[in-house]
């Protein structure tokens, strides 16, 4: 299933998105939001199921699609996680101080849950003092159960399903502070959606491909197999120490052809719009301003 969380003026509820854009308004068969759900977990999911024939349809026009979940955590999300992406990003001398192009262990930060938009959302560059506004398409991983020292052989388990997510970075930030929080948790810098598909229905998330464009020109083409650390890697190093709970996100970081990989770097500017499509989910489009 394809869920949604949507507003049609009567306030955010979750849906399950249909092959032509409406969607079933299925709220309140699992609960009112999208944490709801997912915290219900099979039986919720089966609950929407059996609701899904008597539930009203809603045509694409009538309303407007949210971020899928608003998590209760940070966003976590994965730095240098494509080989090439290691290569590009090492070669555009950002960060000199690495003597490592491939990281031994996850490079983990985490994004505010207050940078989260929708698909649709305008991406406001003016939040960035810097002008080096920059795109990462990546594939959001959404936690269902939670857990602590969760082992790697188990861990896809532990996956509800899976989004889009644009981890739109201020690159001068970014280098200016070590600590990447600052230059990746801007207002409106972390686009979601424009669903989250339930794992069931996804089967081999490594056989996906990521593409990303900018005014419909292709920035990045990459299969989610090329992962250096793959899934049920990074659910156990981050679980080794963090508690993750249900609703929890994972970017899981981005393929090469971001915007600081060009010579000289490309950023975006106010005009621009951003598509990331995965297969299988969908295309976060976004604005920007
Ligand atoms: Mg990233």
């Amino acid at each position: 299933m394809k869920l949604v969380t949507f507003d049609d003026g009567a306030g955010p509820r979750v849906g399950v998105l249909a092959a032509d854009g409406a969607v079933v308004d299925v709220s309140g068969a699992a609960g009112e939001t999208m944490l709801d759900v997912v915290e219900a977990g099979e039986a919720g999911l089966d609950s929407i199921r059996a609701a899904l024939g008597s539930s009203p349809v809603l045509p694409e026009r009538s309303l407007r699609l949210l971020a899928p979940i608003m998590p209760r955590n940070n966003v976590m999300a994965v730095g240098r996680n494509y080989h090439d992406h290691a290569k590009e990003f090492s070669a555009s001398g950002f960060d000199a101080s690495e003597k490592k192009m491939i990281p031994d262990h996850p490079i983990i930060f985490t994004k505010a849950v207050s940078s989260i938009v929708g698909p649709g959302d305008a991406i406001d560059t003016s939040m960035d003092p810097t002008g080096t506004s920059d795109y990462e398409g990546e594939l959001g991983v959404v936690i269902g159960t939670g857990g602590h020292r969760i082992a790697a052989t188990g861990a896809m388990a532990h996956v509800f399903g899976y989004t889009v997510v644009n981890d739109v970075t201020a690159r001068t930030l970014q280098a200016q502070h070590v600590q990447f929080f600052i230059g990746k948790s801007a207002a409106t810098f972390c686009p979601m959606g424009p669903c989250i598909v339930t794992a069931d229905e996804i089967g081999d998330i490594g056989a996906a491909r990521l593409r990303t464009t900018v005014n419909g020109e292709s920035r990045q083409d990459a299969p989610i197999s090329d992962l250096i650390f793959d899934i049920p890697t990074l659910i156990e190093a981050i679980s080794a120490a963090v508690r993750l709970q249900p609703g929890d996100v994972i970017a899981t970081g981005t393929p090469s052809g971001v915007g600081i990989g060009f010579d000289p770097p490309v950023y975006l500017r106010p005009g621009d719009t951003v598509e990331v499509s995965i297969d299988g989910i969908g295309t976060l489009t976004n604005p920007v301003v």
